[in-house]
């Protein structure tokens, strides 16, 4: 399920040095006419794609919230000029997103509010295009509200069930440890998903404060996960302390299969230098909040990728930011970028590549991801840099 591209380290070592110089060279955001745009954005809408990294709570729109909290009798959020003004008046910084995260949440409350908001995402991602898509659960943040594990989950299976067959997008759960929460709680949502684990494809790790709740906390617990079949995937989220010790915990003693976010690994060449030895593919996510003027983490994106990382681009949390669902991201992203045509097929590409599907799954994703650049007129060599 790996690639197999390998990078000597001298060669990657050299490889950082040489992009350093490049990438604060050429930063400056190019003059393209109107026509160019609208045909990138046009070739970029049409692009078939994949999510990774996609919080199924964060997905929540003002329109569902609403329709579901006045089902429920929620006294918050009943309109959704209300959940705008949340989402705008929301305190800087991680914990300041967290806080608005978990009251939306938690209007979701009965099965059928999990199967409207699995259903509804899924038809997002088909309005953009995406054909494969891997959706993040949190089991504790609704477990701990009282919620039965069977309801919440059956409605989650349930409506990507239905929504996948309507839809024609292949969707795999991804269920997340609340990293401030205890290890007894993890151990406790992998016994409730013990007869369920065939519906679900990985065990990841997602809240906060990261800070305090390294990966080796739940050393124990992913080792039991590897144990039932979960692939695994640590979550790094950018800039905060310790992030590439983290990473590295990840990588040395969780053995994780995928890395979310991680994309201060920039920050350590020799962190580079182990990833491309593994082929590890990162889950990057250039969220822009109304608050940036453009989507961050651009530069560290393109350096890792100019490094040979298997990188993506991923909505993460799509209605909580304007950065939006995948094609606007990527979008934005090319915008902030001045990517060819070419390297944003490249980044779409290391999505499919990160699947965790047997090979010839993949290669039929591929497939028409370059039937689809060529026929737009990119050069595939341009794409895999071959
Ligand atoms: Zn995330």
């Amino acid at each position: 399920m790996r690639s197999t591209v390998r990078y000597s380290k001298s060669f990657l070592l050299t490889a950082i040095a040489a992009i350093s110089l490049t990438v604060s060279a050429c930063s400056a955001k190019n003059d393209e006419t109107v026509d160019t745009t609208d045909d990138m954005r046009a070739f970029l809408a049409g692009m078939p794609k994949a999510e990774l990294h996609l919080h199924l709570e964060g997905t929540l729109s003002a329109e569902t919230i609403v329709e579901i909290t006045n089902r429920n009798g929620i006294d918050y959020f009943t309109t959704i000029a209300e959940v705008e003004q949340a989402l705008a008046n929301r305190p800087p910084g991680l914990m300041g997103f967290l806080e608005h995260h978990f009251k939306s949440q938690n209007v979701m409350q009965t099965r059928q509010d999990f199967y409207d908001a699995t259903y509804s995402l899924i038809e997002k991602l088909h309005e953009n295009n995406v054909v494969y898509a891997d959706v993040f659960f949190d089991p504790q943040a609704h477990t701990s509200r009282g919620i039965a594990f069977n309801d919440m989950f059956g409605g989650i299976d349930a409506g990507r069930r239905d929504a996948e067959a309507k839809f024609g997008v292949t969707v795999n759960l991804i269920m997340c440890i609340n990293r401030e929460r205890s290890v007894e709680s993890a151990f406790e949502m992998l016994d409730q998903a013990y007869s369920v684990r065939e519906k679900i494809i990985g065990l990841g790790m997602d809240s906060g404060p990261e800070y305090g709740n390294p990966p080796v906390k739940y050393e124990d617990v992913y080792a039991r996960a590897r144990e039932e079949g979960y692939f695994l995937t640590g979550h790094h989220d950018v800039d905060v302390r310790d992030s590439v010790k983290h990473i590295w915990q990840s990588l040395e003693i969780i053995d994780i299969d995928r890395i979310d976010h991680g994309l201060n690994a920039i920050d350590d060449p020799e962190l580079v230098v182990e990833l491309a030895r593994r082929s590890m593919c990162l889950t990057g996510s250039p969220v822009k909040r109304s608050t940036d003027p453009a989507p961050q983490d651009v530069d560290r994106i393109r350096k890792l990728d100019s490094a040979g990382i298997c990188v993506s681009l991923n909505s993460d949390d799509p209605e909580e930011f304007e950065t939006g669902y995948l094609t606007n991201m990527l979008i934005l992203f090319q915008e902030a970028s001045d990517y060819t045509k070419a390297d944003m097929t490249r980044l779409v590409l290391n999505a499919f590549n990160a699947i965790w599907l047997p090979d010839s799954e993949k290669d039929a994703y591929i497939a028409e991801l370059k039937k689809y650049a060529v026929a737009n007129g990119v050069e595939w060599n341009n794409v895999t840099l071959n």
